[in-house]
């Protein structure tokens, strides 16, 4: 992996998220302030205008250049959250040794920055139920050493789990937290959105493998 394939991710993601900016608006709305997908439309455009800086580098470098990009011109909750897992993969580059266990590592690091920049684990209604999930579901996977193209068709499911029981959850982090048991019923914005990303950037990658 390198710099252009994190370019084809954030192209994926991005056209994903404008086919359902729609949905993640209206989720937003109900238990948020409706900026959610305004939020990563503008970080993923700022993404994609750095396009040939981010092309020309090697994997570490380039997730490390998108994160301060993302943090530079995403406001809300989730511009800091997404900068940090960037950031915390980029860190992590030093384990890819090829094969599927350094890619789950790199993926666990960018999602422990998360939770530590964000102060919560699963269970409280946000991008979490998704990110975390998905994380233990990679390592598992690839301790199993099954091959490629499972695991990223398993990573959609898990992640679509992980969105779903949102629904249920009571919201005790971030702004949905302030209506309490309204929040109930609502699937989060963040965790569609991640769901979505993470969707798009596994079949992507997945093109690759055919
Ligand atoms: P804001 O809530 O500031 O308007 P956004 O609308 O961009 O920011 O993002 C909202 C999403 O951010 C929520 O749906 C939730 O998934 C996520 N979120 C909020 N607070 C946290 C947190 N502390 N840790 C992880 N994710 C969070
Ligand atoms: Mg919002």
């Amino acid at each position: 992996m390198n710099g252009k394939v994190v370019m084809d991710c954030i192209d994926a993601a991005y056209a994903s998220i404008r086919q359902h900016a729609d949905e993640i608006m209206v989720l937003d709305q109900s238990i948020g302030d409706g900026d959610h997908v305004f939020n990563l439309i503008r970080g993923l455009e700022a993404l994609r205008a750095i396009r040939t800086d981010i092309e020309a580098l090697d994997l570490g470098p380039a997730l490390k250049l998108a994160a301060s990009k993302v943090l530079s011109t995403v406001g809300g909750s989730s511009g800091p959250l997404f900068s940090s897992l960037l950031l915390g993969m980029s860190r992590a580059c030093d384990h890819l040794n090829g094969d599927a266990s350094g890619y789950a590592q790199m993926y666990a690091a960018g999602v422990q920055a998360v939770q530590v920049r964000g102060r919560t684990g699963k269970g409280s209604k946000t991008m979490m139920d998704v990110l975390i999930p998905v994380a233990e579901r990679l390592s598992e996977l690839a301790d199993k050493e099954h091959a490629v193209p499972l695991i990223l068709a398993e990573l959609p499911k898990q992640a679509a789990r992980g969105m779903l029981a949102t629904r249920e959850m009571l919201a005790t982090k971030g702004r949905a937290s302030f209506l309490g048991e309204r929040s109930l019923g609502h699937i989060d914005p963040g965790a569609r959105s991640s769901e979505i990303m993470i969707t798009a950037v596994c079949e992507r990658i997945g093109r690759c493998h055919q």
